[in-house]
């Protein structure tokens, strides 16, 4: 397939572009390079022929017609996004920019082009908006996971900027007949996540010996997906999924964010031992919890399993491994997108 995926230099959209094109699909990557997206996340593939890359915002509507006029794409898939929690809270503007404006923007690009596309491009084509399971809200230690149907409740303005572009996309479904499919995936980690989220920050902080933030007590609750299992995901609901329906992705690897982190010193302690000794948990620091922190996420990934017979590869243990395995050898990576030192280790 020939697909514009937007967002593609981030975390989940290079190790999409990267899963397309061994998969041999064409890929127009469209990207405005913020702080969170870094072409060295595609080094190696850059020249590889079935890829192109477009510096652009995808507010920037004109130019996103241009693109589509040219590429001719047979299938988008939408992941720019301002996608830092914490960020948002800090300055929520940029969130409803490119996250409401920007998917608004996507979607109308996407409708004018269909209008004047041939039939048998009208029926193939899709558009495949990626969200997130934070539209759904906060739940209770026994509450049952997150399904399709369960009411939107979202609590910080990156999860309401989200919770809004779904419902563009839902009612452009509705309204326009776009042939679109939504994911609400659970949180995703693995190689060329930016080290401000979570799983980076801890092993980062540990190298450098300083102190591993974590809030509240660590007693919040998520389900984690290695991203490897979530971009295979992507590509089967972009070819098989039913226009108009929702999957949810999820790892079925629910822990707390101080097991997590636990389990990331642990491996530290085995990769790279500390200098002196000690276990890199000695570090750990409970800090202030973030305003409105949700308790729990949790995602019931019963429908692509049943509808589009995928399930997670990865558990928590081989994922977590393959994680921190990729983090050592890639340090150069960390310093070149952080712009900044990053302490080398040797890796055992
Ligand atoms: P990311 O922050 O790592 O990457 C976002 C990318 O979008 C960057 O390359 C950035 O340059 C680009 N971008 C931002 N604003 C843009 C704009 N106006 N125009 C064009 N490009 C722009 O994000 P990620 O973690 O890879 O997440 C990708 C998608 O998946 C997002 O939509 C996010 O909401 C969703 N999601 C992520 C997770 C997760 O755990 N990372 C979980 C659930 C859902």
């Amino acid at each position: 397939m020939r697909i514009l995926v937007t967002g593609g230099c981030g975390f989940i959209g290079s190790n999409l572009v990267r899963y397309l094109l061994s998969k041999g699909h064409e890929v127009l990557n469209v990207d405005k390079l913020t702080y969170a997206g870094s072409e060295e996340s595609l080094a190696g593939v850059s020249d590889h022929q079935g890829y192109r890359f477009s510096q652009t915002d995808i507010v920037d509507r004109d130019s996103i017609e241009l693109l589509f006029s040219e590429f001719q794409p047979e299938a988008v898939m939408h992941l720019a996004a301002e996608s830092h929690v914490d960020r948002s809270i800090d300055g929520p503007a940029e969130f409803i920019r490119t996250n409401v404006e920007g998917t608004f923007s996507m979607l109308e690009t996407a409708r004018k082009y269909l209008n004047s596309a041939p039939l048998e491009l009208k029926e193939r084509f899709r558009f495949l908006h990626v969200s997130t399971d934070e539209v759904y809200g906060s739940l209770g230690p026994e509450d049952p996971a997150f399904s399709e149907t369960t009411p939107y409740d979202p609590h910080s303005p990156y999860s309401a900027s989200k919770a809004s572009s779904d419902h563009l996309v839902r009612a452009w479904f509705d309204t326009y007949g776009l042939p679109v499919v939504i994911t609400n995936c659970s949180n995703n980690y693995g190689p060329y996540q930016f080290p401000e989220k979570l799983i980076p920050v801890v092993i980062l902080k540990a190298l450098k010996g300083e102190s591993i933030p974590v809030y509240g007590k660590g007693e919040n609750i998520r389900d984690w997906l290695y991203v490897q299992d979530h971009v295979r995901a992507l590509e089967l609901v972009v070819a098989k999924g039913k226009p108009g329906r929702t999957y949810n992705i999820g790892g079925n690897n629910e822990q707390r964010n101080i097991d997590l982190v636990r389990e990331i010193c642990r491996l530290l302690d085995e990769l790279t031992p500390r200098e002196g000794a000690g276990s890199y948990s000695e570090q750990i620091e409970f800090v202030t919890d973030r305003p409105g922190h949700d308790l729990r996420y949790a995602i019931d990934a019963e429908r692509i399993k049943n509808e589009l017979g995928w399930e997670p590869r990865e558990n928590n243990e081989s994922g977590m491994r393959k994680t921190v395995e990729w983090y050592l050898s890639n340090l150069d990576w960390c310093e070149s997108v952080l712009g900044g030192e990053v302490e080398k280790r040797e890796v055992r």
